[in-house]
Parts: C-alpha cells; sequence; structure tokens
C-alpha cells in the first residue's frame, strides 16, 4: 500500500489522478490533498478519500472546509495557506506526491516534496521552468524520484533506456521530438487570431484541461515551457529538441538515436495514462484508458511550427538558450499576460508582445537559490504588470 499526497487535486490533474487511485484501493491510499480555494469540492474529496490531512491556501475556505469537515465527523486535519501546502507535500505517510497545482504558485510545495525524498509526479511544468536546477538537484541529494506527468515527457521517459537519472542524458540520443497538437488556431490567420477570444482559445481540440494551459496550448507558450522542460528533466540543449506538429495527439513525443531509430509512445490524448504510468512505475497498473483505435484514426500527420503566428515558441526557445532567469521571467510574464487575456484585459496576440518586452528589458542571471528563482518570477510579474499599463489595459 502506498500513500499518496495531492497537490492541486481540485483541478483537471487532480480529478485524473483521484480517477487512477480510485481503481486501486488495494495499492495507493490517499493521504492528503491540497488546492487554492474550491472548499466544496475538497469536501467531497475528503467524504470519499478520508484522507488524514487538506489544505486550502485561501485562509477563509479553509475555515469552511474545516466546519464542514467537523460537522460531518471526517477524520481529517484541516490547514491553511503555504504551510497546508508543504504539509501536505511532505506528509510522512505518502512516499507519492502528485504535484499539480497550476503555474509558479506550486513551486514551494512541489519543491518541499522533492527535499523530502518523494517520488515527486511532475504535472507542475512552472515550478521546473521557474527552479530547473533547484528541483532536480533536491531530487538528488534526498534520494528521492522525479517521473514526468507531462504527457510529452512521460512518452520521452518511455522511450529512454532506464533508469533515467533525472537531469542527466544517456548516451546514444541525436534529439528529442516533442509533438505538439497545435492547438485551437492551427490553422487560423494571423488576423482572426488577433480576435481570438478566452472561450475560443480554452476550446482545445484533443485535451481537456485546466484553463491556464488551455490558453498556453493555443499560443504554443506551452510547448515553449514543454521544451525547457525537457532540457531540464533530460540534460539535454535546446537544440537537440525538436517541435513537430502532430494534430491528432496520438503519438506523445518521440527519442531519435544516434543510429537513426525513433522511438515513440503512443495512446489515446487522456492524461490518466501518464499518470497511472507514473503511479505504477516501474509496474503497468489499469488506468482506465480506452484502447488506441488506429484504424479508426487512419492517418497521421506532421508538420513544422509557424513560428510568425506563434510566437510565443521562438521566445521560449531564446529563454531556454540563454537560460539563468531567463525562463523564470518568460514563464511569470507569461502567467500575468495569460490572466489578462482570459479577464479581457489583453488580446490574444498581445500576450507574445508583453512577454516580448519583459525579456527584451531582463538582464539574465545565475539562479543559485530558492530566493533567486522567486526574485526572477517576481520580477517578471512586476514588468509584464507595468507592461499593461495602470488600468491593466493594453488593447492593440
Ligand atoms: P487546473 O486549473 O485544472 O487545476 C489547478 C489546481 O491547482 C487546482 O486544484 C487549484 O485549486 C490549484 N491551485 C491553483 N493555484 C493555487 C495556489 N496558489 N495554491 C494552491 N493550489 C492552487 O490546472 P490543470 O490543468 O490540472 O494543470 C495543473 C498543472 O499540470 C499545470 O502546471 C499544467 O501545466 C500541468 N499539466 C496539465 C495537463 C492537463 O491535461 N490538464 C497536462 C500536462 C500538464
Ligand atoms: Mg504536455
Amino acid at each position: 500500500m502506498k500513500g499518496l499526497s495531492i497537490l492541486g487535486s481540485t483541478g483537471s490533474i487532480g480529478l485524473s489522478t483521484l480517477d487512477v487511485a480510485r481503481r486501486h484501493p488495494d495499492r495507493f491510499r490517499v493521504m492528503a490533498l491540497a488546492a487554492d480555494s474550491n472548499d466544496g469540492r475538497l469536501l467531497e474529496q475528503c467524504r470519499e478519500f478520508r484522507p488524514d490531512l487538506a489544505a486550502l491556501a485561501s485562509p477563509d475556505a479553509a475555515r469552511r472546509l474545516e466546519g464542514e469537515v467537523r460537522r460531518l465527523g471526517l477524520p481529517t486535519r484541516v490547514l491553511a495557506g503555504e504551510e497546508g501546502l508543504e504539509a501536505v507535500a511532505t506528509h510522512p505517510g505518502s512516499g507519492l506526491v502528485m504535484a499539480a497545482i497550476v503555474g509558479a504558485a506550486g513551486l514551494r510545495p512541489t519543491l518541499a516534496a522533492a527535499r523530502g525524498g518523494k517520488r515527486v509526479l511532475l504535472a507542475n511544468k512552472e515550478s521546473l521552468v521557474c527552479a530547473g536546477r533547484l528541483l532536480l538537484e533536491a531530487v538528488s541529494d534526498s534520494g528521492g524520484e522525479l517521473v514526468p506527468i507531462d504527457s510529452e515527457h512521460n512518452a520521452i521517459f518511455q522511450c529512454l533506456p532506464q533508469p533515467v537519472r533525472p537531469g542527466h542524458c544517456p548516451a546514444g540520443i541525436r534529439r528529442i521530438l516533442l509533438t505538439a497538437s497545435g492547438g485551437p488556431f492551427r490553422t487560423w490567420s494571423q488576423a482572426a487570431m488577433v480576435r481570438a477570444t478566452p472561450e475560443q482559445a480554452v476550446a482545445h481540440p484533443n485535451w481537456s484541461m485546466g484553463r491556464k494551459i488551455s490558453v498556453d496550448s493555443a499560443t504554443l507558450m506551452n510547448k515553449g515551457l514543454e521544451l525547457i522542460e525537457a532540457c531540464l528533466l533530460f540534460g539535454i540543449a535546446p537544440g537537440q529538441v525538436d517541435v513537430v506538429v502532430h494534430a491528432q495527439s496520438v503519438i506523445h513525443s518521440m527519442v531519435e538515436y544516434t543510429d537513426g531509430s525513433v522511438l515513440a509512445q503512443l495512446g489515446n490524448p487522456d492524461m490518466r495514462t501518464p499518470i497511472a504510468h507514473a503511479l505504477g512505475w516501474p509496474e503497468r497498473i489499469e488506468s482506465g484508458v480506452e484502447s488506441l483505435d488506429l484504424v479508426a484514426i487512419g492517418q497521421l500527420g506532421f508538420e513544422a511550427p509557424d513560428l510568425e503566428r506563434f510566437p510565443c515558441l521562438r521566445l521560449a526557445r531564446e529563454a531556454a538558450e540563454a537560460g539563468g532567469t531567463a525562463p523564470a521571467v518568460l514563464n511569470a510574464a507569461n502567467e500575468v499576460a495569460v490572466a489578462a487575456f482570459l479577464d479581457g484585459r489583453l488580446n490574444f496576440t498581445g500576450m507574445a508582445r508583453v512577454i516580448d518586452s519583459v525579456l527584451q528589458r531582463h538582464e539574465v542571471q545565475q539562479v543559485m537559490s530558492l530566493a533567486d528563482a522567486l526574485a526572477a518570477d517576481a520580477w517578471g510579474r512586476d514588468a509584464a504588470r507595468r507592461e499593461l499599463g495602470p488600468s491593466g489595459a493594453n488593447p492593440a
């Protein structure tokens, strides 16, 4: 029986993780759950899984949850704020920690899990982009493990010779082929993209995901963050990672070896596959995902990404090459730009413009500590907000 903590249990990845855990009551015990402010959904999860601990970042929501938990006589302790999130990340009964908070907000608890020697199931790519080296060092210093949940990185992990040491590239790898669906605007003109609405941007053709990552998929910033994630996780240079647009999202990524062999991992686009892989690894367990019907799919297509219409991918590649604080600043500016777009304060193509201006003003420095990473994150957010103007508006 393995104990499981979930950071971000009320989100898309959190729900899929609980769906897999629910299928294996003899294998996994849900010990601790954490989320931002959705006390209603967290209460439902506490009723079903009866965890030892539940935490909400919002103190008000945590107070409401605690009242309900007491009223129902559940065995769950309720905590609030940053401390609560870290307690979930380091719960002594959990060897497995799903890191599925969205954004750099996930950095501290994810790092705490890594320092605690846990097997970190990493969905929260932003924490790696923000403080990659620190996270990898924490895993190796504590004797913990890092298994990627992002479908592309999980695919690459599966295509690499085992054991995969986080941050180290095995011999014989020529390049990584990172596949991208192309998002909902793959075939749209630049002129149409200027007017794209949040509703259109979050309507992903293949994957059902949270709003922030859905917007990132529409701008291809998600692929850019994933490029940085791949370089860190697999110890490979940005120039050895090629992005290929593959609209069907059946091949989740590929590894090319020096002899010309290309290994791919395929499957239906359902996050329960990488989640079950990482939960069970090295064993294989049932995920609830249907068999892949290749005959029904018929054809697989591949095309080059269009960096003119999707400048975020170029910006991320430049940040990957610059290294140091550049990826953290890119990520922070992107989080601010995406929030402004979702609020109707910035148009779709304005997001890349804001991020570009912020990066142009940034002087890259080394990231030696958590304080350096947090300072770069704060600088990027502040610079992006100033770029949006005092009213937060930037309609052009
Ligand atoms: P989501 O918006 O559906 O869920 C986010 C979760 O994080 C929620 O439980 C929310 O309560 C919690 N959260 C947000 N801010 C918080 C804060 N300040 N403190 C504590 N908790 C907070 O997002 P998602 O789609 O589940 O994505 C989660 C992460 O997984 C992201 O980093 C995303 O890039 C990554 N990811 C998601 C998918 C997917 O299919 N959804 C695929 C690959 C990677
Ligand atoms: Mg992905």
